[in-house]
């Protein structure tokens, strides 16, 4: 069993309410070979919502208490992305999945690259809130950018 983003299975998870899709990952879903999980949902915030961003450091600082996370409209979420972080975490410990595979670029399911805190859409190389908690527990995290074929 794999975990992936739910957006990338097709539900309307983003900040916009909007899906982003990956063919693959959408007809591994019906043929229920993958669960889908979004961290910033089961954190509790509402969808549509803000844009967040790591702001003072990395995703690895969030967790340690060293930055934050904060909206677009200066609203601190960290402590949203730390509880969706910690129940996707919990789902994987359950699950013990072989691969988890995430939406690239997201400030929760980021897996190479982030923006940079800034809202100006530059990216930073990094990793997200939930890839970061769920590599120090020694799950394999991937960008839908790397499935193997
Ligand atoms: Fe998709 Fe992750 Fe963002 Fe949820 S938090 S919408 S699963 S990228």
């Amino acid at each position: 069993m794999k975990l992936v983003s739910a957006c990338l299975v097709g539900l309307c998870a983003n900040y916009r309410g909007e899906a982003c899709a990956v063919e693959s990952l959408q007809q591994a879903f019906a043929r229920g070979e993958v669960i889908p999980v979004c961290p910033e949902q089961l954190g509790g915030l509402p969808t549509p919502r803000p844009p967040a961003e790591v702001f003072g450091g990395t995703a690895e600082d969030v967790l340690s208490g060293k930055a934050r996370v904060i909206q677009c409209d200066g609203t601190d979420v960290t402590d949203a992305f730390l509880r969706g972080a910690r129940e996707v975490l919990k789902l994987a410990r359950l699950v013990q999945p072989e691969l988890i595979i995430f939406k690239e670029n997201s400030p929760s399911c980021g897996v190479n690259s982030v923006y940079d805190g800034t809202h100006s859409r530059r990216l930073i190389a990094g990793c997200g809130v939930t890839t970061a908690l769920l590599r120090q527990h020694g799950f394999k995290v991937i960008s839908e950018k790397d499935i193997p074929s």
